[in-house]
């Protein structure tokens, strides 16, 4: 056996689980596929904003430099997540890829990029973002069209003249379609009735009241977590709402259909589009996970607070793995510490034989 515990994925779930892990003074390597601890962040949109403030973006024992209640760019995280590895001297494997897990035995056996890792508990923090995802109707516009997914888009410079149509109308879509505004008139298709939030009331982030109202930290049994997790999230700030007011963003319904360099509308409206911007999410992907009793029929991880039915298999980073807040990096920490005293319990006495 090369370590007791695997942790594959070094975003800030992967990280939390490690400072965990550390703190109980369990063998674990982290592997990541990626270049640099914290790329992920680095990879998004060059204007990205978190609607997190400062003081809700932390993992257990971070600190951010800067005013607590301000809210950091994508790249400060970025760079957060690198100090944090090494501070905190957490053990990452970097440009190592899970190419499949298996278990053999009583031990679980990950085929890497940089080869066989065996190990006897692992924990998935590979994040819900894995596979962008494009709906069926992208394929009714042709070539003239530029198309690109929110993961790929970094700035107004990757589109071409003309109209723009951002798809989506989440945080992503939000936060894309304002930054394009500021140059040329922009489309934004919604698939639900858009809703906005201020980033803060009476002098407080919108964060700290969701805390004191027990929005953050609803369990997705409860009531209210079940009410808040029935709506789509709102769109934190007012900045999109301006623009929609000045006639700079115009809001479309949700896109149905498309043709050549048309895109239709639920209404029955249509547009003439140069450039597309797919701000409709991602789909998980466990493909690599080849033991299926880690995985519902549907190939979703089977877990209960992350916490798999199958002994040695554990999850962070599942949205609503515990809360709204799991999937945000200051509850990463939380879900990371649960599953680690979980995981003690269990294999304890058994480690110790
Ligand atoms: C546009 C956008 C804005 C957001 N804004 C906020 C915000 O304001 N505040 C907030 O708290 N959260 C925000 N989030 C949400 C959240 O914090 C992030 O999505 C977060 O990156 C998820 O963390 P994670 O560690 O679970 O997954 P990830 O950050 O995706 O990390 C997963 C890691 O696993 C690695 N990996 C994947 N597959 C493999 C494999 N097979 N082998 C090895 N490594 C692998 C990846 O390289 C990656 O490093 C935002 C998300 C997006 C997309």
């Amino acid at each position: 056996m090369d370590i007791n515990v695997l942790v594959i994925g070094g975003g800030q779930a992967g990280l939390a689980a490690a400072y965990h892990l550390a703190r109980h003074g369990i063998s674990y390597l982290v592997v990541d596929q990626g270049h640099k601890a914290g790329e992920v962040w680095k990879q998004r949109y060059d204007s990205l904003k978190l609607f997190t403030p400062r003081g809700y973006s932390l993992l257990p024992g971070m600190s951010l430099p800067g005013a607590p209640s301000g809210y950091p760019g994508k790249d400060e995280i970025a760079e957060a997540l690198r100090r944090y590895v090494r501070e905190k001297q957490l053990k990452v494997q970097l440009d190592t890829q899970v190419q499949s897990l298996v278990q053999e035995g009583d031990e679980f056996v990950a085929a890497t990029s940089q080869g066989i890792i065996r190990s006897r508990a692992v924990i998935i923090a590979t994040g819900p973002f894995q596979k962008p995802y494009i709906p069926q109707l992208a394929s009714g516009l042709d070539q003239e069209v530029r198309q690109l997914h929110s993961s790929v888009y970094r700035n107004p410079a990757d589109l071409k003249e003309g109209a723009v149509l951002v798809i989506g109308g989440g945080n992503s879509g939000a936060q894309i379609a304002a930054e394009i505004a500021g140059q040329r008139p922009v489309m934004l298709a919604a698939g639900h009735m858009m809703s906005f939030m201020p980033l803060s009331l009476a002098g407080k982030s919108i964060f700290w009241w969701f805390d004191k109202l027990g929005i953050l930290h609803a369990s997705p049994e409860r009531k209210l977590g079940k009410l808040v997790r029935r709506r789509p999230d709102p769109v934190f700030g007012f900045e999109l709402k301006k623009l929609i007011r000045s006639g700079k963003v115009t809001v479309k319904q949700k896109a149905t259909e498309t043709n050549g360099q048309k895109a239709y509308f639920a209404d029955g409206s249509s547009v003439r589009v140069d450039n597309v911007v797919w701000a409709t999410g991602f789909r998980p992907d466990y493909s690599w996970l080849q033991i299926p009793a880690a995985l519902d029929e549907a190939g979703r991880p089977l877990h209960k607070r992350g916490v798999s039915p199958l002994n040695g298999v554990y999850y962070v980073g599942l949205p609503w793995q515990s809360s709204r807040n799991s999937a945000l990096i200051g509850g990463a920490g939380q879900d990371a510490e649960y599953v680690v005293s979980i995981l003690l319990k269990k294999t304890k006495e058994e480690w110790n034989r």
